[in-house]
């Protein structure tokens, strides 16, 4: 059996507590070495045998699954944040079908999850912004022509952009072009939960200069929820009735 890990953003005790489990429990580990942090490793066993599939193919990790499955082993796919985005895993789990290999996935707590926690935010503030749109610069991975970052900035929404630190000034100019005003505030996530983490806070128009220092294993967050107004939620208003609670109309 090969369990799919969603490892958390970074640090160790956001794992679940069944992500945790089948680490504990693993005969096999491919981490992903770039980006998983090894003090998750430290819950492996003694006898346990661990491989970064940084250093590997498709075909390599094909390769190591198969040959635990006929051994009877089971492997944990340790892969950062939740599995489910930009995770290579429907790959994985295609060839694993092929090769009549079973597999589950144990979701994670996203590096977006994640970063929105270290800066105290809420994507979906009423008002603002009541959609996220998670996307990333096109690199060596094509990004769809409807896709392209200026497209997607012409919503305004909240916006997280993954994969894409080392273009800064790409990332800038698209969504200026796009529509976010020079002022709209932004935010760069290094390393969110882990030890070393920065938080860089800056506007659309300062994104490029700000965020000079930090190129890898971050996050670009961008919208009207990083400050400023917004209005109160129906949900915990008293005059709001729903299927839990009777509001008071007119209220004291
Ligand atoms: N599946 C992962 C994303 C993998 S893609 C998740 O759910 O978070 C790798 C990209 O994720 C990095 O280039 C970076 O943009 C982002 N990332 C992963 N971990 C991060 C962290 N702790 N802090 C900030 N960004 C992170």
């Amino acid at each position: 059996m090969v369990h799919f890990v969603g490892a958390g953003p970074g640090a160790p005790d956001l794992i679940t507590l069944r992500g945790a489990a089948l680490l504990k429990q693993a005969d096999v580990i491919l981490y992903t070495g770039s980006l998983v942090n090894p003090a998750l490793l430290d819950m492996a066993r003694e006898d346990c045998r661990i491989y970064n599939s940084a250093e590997m193919t498709l075909e390599l990790v094909l390769a190591v699954m198969k040959e635990a499955h006929v051994q009877g082993r089971e492997v944990v796919r340790l892969h950062t944040g939740d599995p489910c985005l930009y995770g290579a895993i429907r790959e994985q789990m295609d060839a694993l079908d092929a090769r009549g290999i079973p597999w589950d996935d144990t979701p994670g707590v996203s590096s977006f999850c994640g970063a929105a926690a270290s800066l105290g935010a809420e994507y979906t503030l009423p008002g603002v912004s009541q959609s996220v749109i998670i996307t990333r610069m096109a690199g060596r991975t094509p990004v769809p022509e409807t896709e392209r970052l200026e497209v997607l900035a012409g919503h305004g929404a909240s916006m997280v952009i993954f994969l894409s630190a080392g273009l800064l000034e790409e990332v800038q100019s698209a969504l200026l072009r796009g529509g976010y005003p020079p002022q709209t505030p932004a935010a760069l996530v290094y390393k969110a939960t882990w030890p070393e983490e920065k938080i860089v806070r800056c506007t659309v128009g300062t994104l490029a200069q700000s965020g000079s220092e930090i190129r890898r294993t971050a996050l670009i967050l961008v919208g009207g929820f990083l400050s400023g107004g917004y209005l109160r939620s129906k949900l915990y208003d008293p005059a709001f009735t729903t299927a839990f609670r009777t509001g008071c109309e007119p209220c004291s």
